[in-house]
């Protein structure tokens, strides 16, 4: 037994995925068939050829792909049970999932007709695999600052449908936090959780406006922040978790290599870091990959990999009784599994 038994066994909760990123290519193929829309290529191989991102902005035409072939509610409702699936076979146990109402809307989807998909494949992949998740819908930077506080009315409008939190996605690099402080101020005030993207294609300013100004309660990826000491200070302080996404980052050129990625220096800084995988088949990964290579290249034994699956459970927006229950299941199974495995 080994310590790469003890990762896919191991349980696991994932706090930085998308849902349209999920979408593996036999699922893209498929949807495309059902309906009646021309891709740029015809099988699993010529759809991972264009998965080989050059820019990021090229990135972002793949997802504008994906979002074609998503038409109606079961669409949506078929991808998150394919998405609870792929969990399950990972033991991952509970998953804060991000996704993009603009996205649908462009198809002529409204918010609440994605949101009843979406809702629809929750509560399957709990019945069937006991996976749970929760919903970040989020607000994609591009669109300004107005669509911004519609997608922040939207996401509010979930509360109680899994619905947890808002996000900021897209082109950090050229619309920073302080145009949607007015998106977030709202949907603060009204009890969702604050979860921008910050960090990854622009520098520590970018995070600390995101926490600043948009009262971020968590970041996504966050890893710029290693270039500023005084924040790495801060965000150990006060314990505020990155959700780390590293070959991600890799794949999008954040960083040439894992030698070169920031992720051991800001766990052995005490911050709170988990690790996810941001779009799994874009990236050609999924989140035992992630653990391995956390251990294979940033030198993680059993006992980190513990550690970091409970960053997760902790760092979560689950309310606190839940995070509590969760936690002890998940030491519980750790220490099983390691007299099982290690
Ligand atoms: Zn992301």
């Amino acid at each position: 037994m080994s310590l790469e038994t003890f990762i896919a066994a191991m349980p696991k909760a994932e706090l930085h995925v998308h849902l349209e990123g999920s979408v593996r290519p036999a699922m893209l193929l498929e949807l495309a068939r059902r309906n009646g829309v021309a891709l740029p290529a015809d099988d699993e191989a010529g759809l991972r050829a264009l998965y080989r991102f050059t820019s990021f902005d090229r990135f972002i035409e793949v997802y504008f792909l994906i979002k074609s072939v998503l038409r109606s509610p079961d669409d949506y409702a078929l991808i998150v049970r394919d998405l609870g699936a792929q969990m399950d076979r990972q033991n991952i146990r509970y998953a804060e999932v991000t996704w993009t109402p603009q996205l649908a809307e462009m198809q002529g989807l409204s918010y609440e007709e994605a949101l009843g998909g979406v809702e629809a494949g929750r509560a399957e992949a709990l019945r069937l695999w006991g996976v749970e998740m929760r919903w970040l819908p989020d607000i994609a930077r591009d669109y300004g600052p107005e669509e911004g506080e519609k997608v922040a009315a939207q996401a509010i409008a979930g509360l109680g449908r899994g619905v947890i939190g808002l996000g900021l996605g897209g082109s950090e690099h050229r619309f920073p936090p302080e145009l949607f402080e007015a998106a977030f101020a709202k949907a603060r005030a009204a009890g969702l959780r604050s979860y921008p993207h910050a960090g990854e294609l622009a520098g520590p300013e970018s995070i600390w406006n995101a926490l600043r100004l948009l009262g971020a309660d968590r970041i996504g990826h966050g890893v710029r922040a290693i270039e500023d000491p005084e924040l790495v200070a801060y965000l150990r302080d006060r314990q505020i978790t990155l959700d780390v996404c590293p070959t991600s980052n890799i794949c999008l050129h954040l960083f040439p290599d894992y030698a070169a990625h920031p992720l051991r220096r800001l766990y052995d800084a005490g911050v709170p870091v988990t690790i996810n995988t941001d779009d799994p088949p874009l990236f050609n990964t999924d989140l035992v990959t992630e653990y391995r290579i956390a251990a294979q290249h940033f030198g993680l034994g059993a006992d980190d990999l513990c550690r970091l699956s409970l960053n997760a459970v902790r760092g979560s927006f689950l309310p606190e009784a839940d995070k509590v229950r969760l936690a002890a299941e998940f030491e519980a199974e750790f220490e099983r599994l390691k007299r099982q495995h290690l």
